[in-house]
């Protein structure tokens, strides 16, 4: 079990740095630290400055972040544009079910109006469905779920305290009947693990049967302690493929050929589902019907 420490944080949003976070203006993240444990996460590194190399184990819990979000959304400096919940740790980690963070974080975007998207691991979120909802008839908002096999001996080891795919796809297809867009993040995709046409094709069925707006894909990036947590991984519970992908990433960055061969499977699956790969395209929509919103979140687009 992890353990969860209680702190007080001095600000609730963070600006994203351009080139990093898309076109979201700000991100706010109610922990740090994740006990979803994926074997591939990138944000391992966000624990080194508070000198605790446990970023599965340690779970900083920000008491006040509803308060202080409330506080700097009514401050001048907000700029409107859409804020990504969640950027580098889940929000709807297993310590949202002690804490119940997320309500009033909900509550005060509702007061706000404020855009936002989301992305989990998590059926918890379905505890909020309400208050999103009310959030999306009010301004912009998409609910995007991370899923990266169907194949649940494969998903436990990859991420073995998130909720099984199965129980992600069911809060996008009850996301994808409310106001808010959705999307599936086939993120990442592990070569020789979960990139063969069989996955791949499977999570596109998976999408259109959910009804999401877009299935957004991405290779695995290996870095810093992330390379050792993941091939740690690999050779412990998928010692017959250690090899090759060791192999693909021998350079630091991902083979080209390999790439293009998963990207190939996905180009004919995108094909064949017709599931477009553009994140931004309901933002877009979203904020060319709704000119009265403030003239700031359009220059995100
Ligand atoms: S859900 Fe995201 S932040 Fe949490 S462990 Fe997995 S990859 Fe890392």
């Amino acid at each position: 079990m992890p353990s969860c420490i209680e702190i007080r944080c001095a600000s609730a949003l963070h600006k994203t740095p351009k080139g990093r976070g898309g076109p979201y203006g700000c991100d706010l993240n109610p922990y740090r630290g994740c006990a979803h444990r994926c074997q591939y996460c990138f944000a391992q590194y966000s624990h080194a400055y508070l000198e605790d190399g446990d970023y599965f184990g340690h779970i900083y819990v920000k008491t006040n972040i509803a308060e202080r979000l409330d506080r700097e959304l009514s401050s001048r400096a907000w700029d409107g544009r859409p804020i990504s919940l969640g950027g580098v740790t889940d929000s709807y980690q297993p310590c949202e079910a002690r804490y119940s963070l997320m309500p009033e974080v909900w509550r005060v975007l509702i007061k706000h109006k404020a855009p936002c998207v989301i992305s989990t691991k998590s059926a918890l979120i379905l505890r909020d469905l309400e208050l999103i909802e009310r959030l999306a008839s009010l301004t912009y908002v998409n609910v995007a779920c991370t899923i990266t096999t169907l194949d649940e001996s494969v998903r436990q080891k990859l991420e073995p305290h998130a909720a099984p795919s199965g129980a992600r796809l069911a809060v996008l297809s009850a996301f994808a009947k409310s106001p808010a867009s959705t999307g599936l993040h086939m993120m990442p995709i592990v070569p020789y693990l979960t990139d063969g046409e069989e996955n791949i094709n499977a999570l596109y069925c998976a999408a259109k049967e959910a009804g999401v707006d877009y299935l957004l894909p991405g290779m695995l990036n290996l870095k810093g302690k992330t390379r050792d947590t993941f091939f740690t991984c690999i050779d412990r519970d998928f010692p017959a493929c250690y090899r090759d992908i060791w192999a693909a990433y021998q350079n630091g960055r991902l083979d080209k050929a390999v790439r293009e061969r998963a990207y190939a499977r996905v180009r004919a699956a995108q094909t064949q589902y017709g599931i477009s790969a553009d994140f931004m395209a309901p933002s877009r929509r979203f904020f060319n019907n709704n000119h009265n919103e403030r003239a700031e979140q359009l220059t995100f687009l």
